[in-house]
């Protein structure tokens, strides 16, 4: 294709004029890269952000394989450029294109964006824009690739719903075979874009928003929603994989530094702890583990083909795996045989116990990260982390012990029902852990605090209440700054225009796309990305739709209300996130639901027993 070449010469004779020019050059170790003349069906999986930041994602490594290792079909991928190849490729008109083969987007069957949250959404329409694809769904025709979107933020598929073709709500390992089946089965027998788009929406987990209709009350929200294509179908059901396939790692070595340079392997997918806040520990039900023996022989596998150092075990709630201690002994024979280092990011309290310490005990001594979220016992059972302060701090005097310098605190702020004294809760239960840190390591010991604000999300109990408004944050804020510059502990803060930005966008409907859209056009992009976050253009783009953003954000909902997501049915009913939402009011509390099932819906709605999760079976 004269183009690819065009854009090969393009890229030799600029790229040195570009920051990193490996985000650009494909070519990794362990890259698949195929004859397109030779398979049927052509995927680029698409991250909406640089190379450093999606590189790592295992979604988009896992589906990769997926693909690749299909006769009929190529995989291949595509970040966000960044600023300076933005630029350069609009100046010159140059179209964007995939890593492997340098094809430019639009000659491929399918571009499927992972979107994990929402501030990538304006980078999702610049990178259709700079593919010189059409950004509406509405004006692609034939010669168009199908766009579809998975990833968290398809849970509420919403205010995206005008420039996505169709949306995968759930695990994708599954349907991505049956999307390239529809779509192979449809270019042999040249079946129009528009009838594939409605083939795709019979399967389960496919949700296509211009098959729905919305109707709204006189006061903006929403009277129902309807699927006028096809009466069967009212709401998306989930995909879930009832088995964990063996974990695949991403065997792709990177150009160039990563923000996770190592190998991750999924050991467990699900949570049951239940923290209201949490919309992964939600939409993510039910916990299923993978076999301890399947991790091993991938982590073994994945530390030979790459060479890579350091391997990450990834869950939402590592300590929950039921056989960590043996998980932790096996992980630790093999970082002593390849010299690996090795991390277990969340690690839970509750589930944390001296045996996992004295496992892990010599292999590392990095940052230690516990997430009490809230600074009050009270606090705590509201968002169902009921961790008794007592057990946090015999924990942390238990990890000192064994030689952790470093402790890394999260906490949110804006939780329903807090008050200041839940504000100087933080502070104490910070001051009480920095002394006995600094007790025990005799003044070596780091204590960090990390401040996030809470976003309330769709499918979570808190999917009623309000954001906490800029008043009462910012107050928060400026206390807490003003406590902690007294104590020499470091803190973090987010920006609170950005949450707010997240908050709009995570509870948004279908009026929010031409606001979307708006800002993209008046140049919002990486909005995620402090230097280029830019709140006034939002503002403009929400006034110009004469949109009031606290109608997203601030407003608490009836409990009654219909949810813009509500057709998205995640197996998680509402009814129980409704008494969920319900208990926290009263501070109540609930157990790990694998001890005993609360009833949230998903062994009903999928025929499945998850209560006793055990490896490799639910
Ligand atoms: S059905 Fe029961 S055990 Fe399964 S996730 Fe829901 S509450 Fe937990």
């Amino acid at each position: 294709m004269q183009e690819i070449q065009e854009i090969k010469d393009f890229l030799d004779r600029n790229l040195i004029t570009v920051q990193k020019p490996g985000r650009y050059v494909g070519g990794e170790f362990n890259q698949i890269i195929k004859n397109w003349d030779s398979v049927d069906v052509h995927t680029a999986l698409a991250f909406p952000d640089i190379y450093d930041i999606g590189f790592p994602n295992l979604g988009i490594a896992l589906l990769y394989k997926i693909i690749n290792d299909r006769r009929d079909s190529l995989a291949e991928r595509v970040y966000a450029p960044w600023l300076d190849m933005d630029k350069l490729l609009s100046d010159n008109n140059v179209p964007l294109f995939s890593l492997e083969s340098k094809t430019p987007l639009r000659y491929f069957d399918l571009i499927g964006f992972s979107i994990p949250y929402e501030t990538l959404y304006t980078n999702v329409l610049n990178m259709l824009n700079l593919s010189h694809i059409p950004i509406w769904s509405q004006d692609r025709n034939n010669a168009d690739p199908i766009v579809i979107a998975g990833g968290h933020a398809s849970f509420n598929p919403e205010p995206m719903h005008a420039f996505i073709d169709a949306f995968v709500i759930g695990d994708g390992e599954e349907i991505i075979e049956e999307i390239l089946d529809v779509i192979n089965n449809c270019k042999t027998k040249q079946i129009e874009r528009q009838e594939v788009i409605n083939l795709l929406s019979s399967l389960e987990g496919i949700y296509v928003p211009s098959h729905y209709t919305v109707k709204y009350h006189q006061n903006k929200t929403i009277n129902n929603i309807s699927n006028h294509f096809s009466t069967d179908k009212k709401a998306i059901t989930k995909r879930i994989v009832k088995v964990l396939p063996t974990p695949s790692a991403n065997l792709l070595v990177p150009n160039i530094k990563v923000v996770h340079d190592r190998i991750s392997i999924e050991i467990m997918r699900g949570c049951s702890r239940g923290c209201r806040f949490c919309q992964a520990g939600m939409i993510m039900r039910p916990v299923r583990e993978t076999r301890l023996q399947d991790i091993t022989t991938s982590m073994r596998s994945a530390v030979e083909l790459t060479g890579i150092g350091e391997v990450s075990l990834l869950s939402l709630s590592t300590s929950d795996y039921s056989q960590i201690k043996e998980l932790i002994s096996n992980v630790a024979l093999l970082s002593e045989e390849y010299n690996l280092n090795f991390s277990l990011p969340s690690l839970r309290i509750e589930s944390f116990n001296s045996d996992v310490i004295n496992e892990i005990k010599g292999k590392r001594k990095g940052n230690f990260t516990i997430a009490p979220e809230a600074g009050t016992d009270k606090l705590r059972s509201i968002i169902n982390k009921p961790i008794p302060e007592q057990a946090i701090f015999d924990t942390v005097q238990e990890i000192c012990n064994k030689g952790w310098n470093n402790i890394k605190l999260y906490f949110m702020i804006g939780f329903p029902q807090e008050t200041m004294l839940d504000i100087e809760g933080i502070v104490n239960l910070c001051k009480e852990i920095n002394y006995i840190g600094k007790k025990t390591n005799k003044g070596r010991f780091k204590l960090n605090v990390s401040i996030n604000t809470l976003i309330p999300k769709a499918h979570t109990p808190f999917q009623w209440v309000n954001f906490d408004d800029y008043d009462q944050i910012i107050k928060k804020y400026d206390f807490l700054r003003t406590e902690f510059r007294k104590t020499g502990i470091k803190t973090s803060f987010p920006d609170y225009k950005a949450s707010f930005l997240e908050s709009l966008l995570s509870r948004g409907d279908r009026q929010l796309s031409q606001v979307i859209y708006d800002a993209w056009k008046n140049s919002a992009k990486f909005d995620a990305w402090h230097e280029c976050f830019n709140f006034e253009v939002w503002e403009d783009a929400l006034k110009s739709n004469s949109i009031d953003p606290y109608f997203y954000t601030g407003r608490p909902r009836n409990d009654d209300e219909v949810f813009p997501w509500d057709h998205i049915n995640t197996g998680v009913n509402k009814e129980f996130l409704l008494l969920e939402y319900k208990r926290s009011k009263k501070s109540k509390t609930i157990l790990d639901c694998r001890e005993s099932c609360l009833n949230c819906g998903i062994q009903t709605n999928y025929q499945l027993i998850c209560s006793k999760v055990r490896s490799g079976r639910v």
